[in-house]
């Protein structure tokens, strides 16, 4: 286990499962051993089921929500700013204390594309890591230099989602 490369995965695209797909791997990997830190940009007030699952596991698998929920990308509050600045630092520390075997950041995707963290900083960030901790980055519009950066990219594509049909988010599916 410690002499693998660590991947640099990125999950993106309009349809659904992203998070889900993190959430897979995450999985996954706790049955192989793994240790796995989920920090969660942007998103932190929807009580999602995914947060006492992580409990159940036991510690190999812990979720940090770091952030408030909706973000206005045309008018990005300053407090909003700070909250993705203190996720990234924490994605930093926990990168360097070389605990964890899989690092998820899960929507830093949607901070980077909203200008709220440069992507320099995060490609920067990443290539300094441990060379050996896989890291999932989830959220649409992924920037096209962590794509270039990243060894493995799957594009979830929209053929169908119950919203359109006026359906909102399903317990159990969607939080
Ligand atoms: P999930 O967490 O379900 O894997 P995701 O990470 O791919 O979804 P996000 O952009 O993080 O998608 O959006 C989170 C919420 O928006 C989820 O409740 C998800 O079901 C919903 N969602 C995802 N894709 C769509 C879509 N194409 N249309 C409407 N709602 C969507
Ligand atoms: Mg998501």
């Amino acid at each position: 286990m410690r002499d693998r490369r660590g991947l640099l995965i990125v999950f993106t695209g309009e349809g659904k499962g992203k998070t889900t797909a993190a959430l897979g791997t995450a999985l996954r990997a706790v049955g192989q051993g793994f240790k796995v830190l989920m920090i969660q940009f942007l998103k932190g007030s929807w009580r999602s089921g995914e947060l006492d699952s992580a409990r159940l596991l036991g510690g190999s698998f812990e979720i940090r929500p770091m952030g408030r929920g909706f973000i206005n990308p045309r008018a990005l509050s300053p407090e909003d700013v700070r909250l993705v600045e203190e996720a990234w630092e924490a994605a930093r520390a926990a990168m360097m204390s070389d605990r964890y075997d899989l690092l998820i950041l899960d929507e830093v995707n949607c901070a980077v594309h909203f200008g709220m963290i440069p992507v320099e900083r995060v490609l920067e960030g990443l290539a300094q890591r441990p060379p050996r901790l896989h890291v999932i980055c989830t959220g649409r519009s992924a920037h096209a230099k962590l794509v270039e950066a990243a060894d493995l990219v799957s594009e979830m594509t929209e053929l169908k989602h119950p919203f359109r049909q006026g359906i909102h988010a399903a317990q159990g599916i969607d939080y």
